[in-house]
């Protein structure tokens, strides 16, 4: 590793400038998060970059600046798995007692214990008697949080910003040919958005591992958001109309006058239902579970009620619905179990979980994470066991919902509504190339057959 010393009288712009180190204008997109900057690279570059959003906000006038004739070291790394600012810190040799003063003043702002992630990154600039100078640490998942430590006189002084994001509005349209993640991967975006749509958006009303077909088309108002031109993660789906061949659906956002978000169908019915069509997120699920006709612990036939889904250890399991936990804890062949009551008669039952994550009597909100998957009590692999019931009757969890209406919107918010959805349609049928596929109120309607 060089170390590349920087004149001081450059660095005298340190004073009134913020820096920001260059950085690899890429990401992932899968996750929403960015590609970091390269691990240990030590400042090739005297000039530093200014930081938009200016942090030169005249708090820093009572600061005269490093002195002319100082040498400035300029370090940087990007954390890897299991590290922590002190051991890269370590590894760039910066000795203790710098790196116990920059902690003191870094655990006034931020526990650099659990909140330091792989990836994060930042860019340290030492005098050239080896003192601190500056920090600037950036959250790989939220850069627009960085967290800043300069020196005032003798000081450590850290403090977290707050920095704009820029909000993009992005239209898109897509053809199905396989499943929803490969649709959203080709018009170049995240598995991110493919969440907000299976797991958010349509998790109740569109079963996106059964009814897609080839062909079937996705249309999109989305928002990205951007921090110096690059990809943080993304904003809200605006809209987003399904037109498929088993099922088509139409999703608007809307905020009441109380604040409420939620998504409607183009007649201002919501896509809310009582229960989600999934236990856990449409990706998790690697397959509907195989179970052999003869046990393979108990070697014979095991009558079975329920659904199971291969999905890895630790994947997250959600209530499907509101309700409170009637038990919570190891139950035979279940293993660790969750179960809970709904309105209306009905009963949830989450089996051979890795982790519990609720507590018997405990309140539940629809999708709200009770558990992890596992492979405790009588499983051969991990996977969920999930059931729903009825008065004693096992229900389908994947038919649950046909033919059953959200509720709709109160009729005074319904000419706020229109305009909004009038609004975005035409935002929409300027980005997207097939006009003619546009939602109206009458196409509407769930193409589901009724129960
Ligand atoms: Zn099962």
């Amino acid at each position: 590793m060089t170390v590349i010393c920087v004149a001081g009288v450059m660095l005298l712009r340190l004073a009134t400038l913020a820096l920001l180190p260059e950085r690899p204008v890429e990401d992932d997109g899968a996750r929403g998060t960015h590609t970091p900057a390269p691990s240990a690279e030590v400042a090739k570059d005297s000039t530093p970059s200014g930081l938009p959003g200016s942090m030169a906000d005249g708090s820093e006038a009572d600061y005269m600046g490093p002195r002319q004739d100082a040498m400035f070291t300029v370090l940087r790394d990007t954390l890897k798995r299991n590290d922590s600012i002190y051991q890269s810190l370590g590894r760039q040799q910066v000795c203790r007692a710098q790196i116990a003063s920059l902690n003191g003043a870094l655990n006034e702002v931020f526990d650099t214990r659990r909140h330091v992630r792989p990836g994060d990154w930042y860019e340290l600039i030492l005098d050239n008697g080896g003192a601190v100078q500056r920090f600037h640490y950036v959250p790989g998942r939220t850069p627009e949080q960085p967290i800043l430590v300069e020196r005032r006189q003798e000081r450590l002084q850290a403090r977290r910003l707050d920095l704009p994001l820029t909000r993009v509005v992005h239209g898109a349209e897509v053809r199905i040919q396989d499943n929803l993640s490969a649709a959203i991967a080709r018009i170049g975006e995240g598995d991110a958005l493919t969440d907000l749509l299976a797991d958010g958006i349509f998790g109740a009303v569109i079963d996106f591992r059964r009814d897609p077909r080839q062909g079937d088309i996705i249309q999109l108002l989305y928002e990205k958001l951007y921090r110096d031109d690059q990809f943080v993660r993304y904003g809200h789906v605006l809209m987003a109309r399904y037109q498929g061949q088993v099922v088509s659906q139409t999703g608007i956002r809307f905020t009441d006058t109380a604040g409420n978000c939620g998504y409607y169908d183009a007649d201002g019915q919501s896509l809310k239902r009582q229960f989600l069509l999934y236990p856990l997120p449409f990706r998790g699920i690697t397959s509907r579970f195989n179970h052999q006709r003869h046990h393979p612990i108990l070697n014979r036939v095991v009558p079975h009620l329920g659904t199971d889904y291969a999905a890895s250890t630790g994947t997250p399991v959600w209530a499907t619905g509101r309700g409170q936990v009637i038990h919570a804890g190891w139950r035979g062949a279940l293993g660790k179990a969750v179960f809970i009551r709904h309105p209306n008669g009905y009963e949830t039952r989450y089996g051979h979980l890795s982790r519990i994550l609720v507590t018997k009597g405990q309140q539940v909100q629809q999708k709200q994470e009770i558990g992890r998957v596992g492979a405790t009590g009588r499983a051969t692999g991990p996977h969920l066991h999930f059931e729903i019931i009825k008065d004693g009757r096992h229900l389908n969890p994947e038919t649950i919902n046909r033919g059953k209406r959200g509720e709709p919107l109160p009729p005074e918010l319904l000419t706020a509504f229109h305009t909004r959805r009038d609004e975005l349609r035409r935002r929409l049928e300027a980005e997207t190339t097939t006009p003619a596929t546009l939602a109206t109120a009458a196409d509407t309607e769930s193409l589901q057959p009724q129960p």
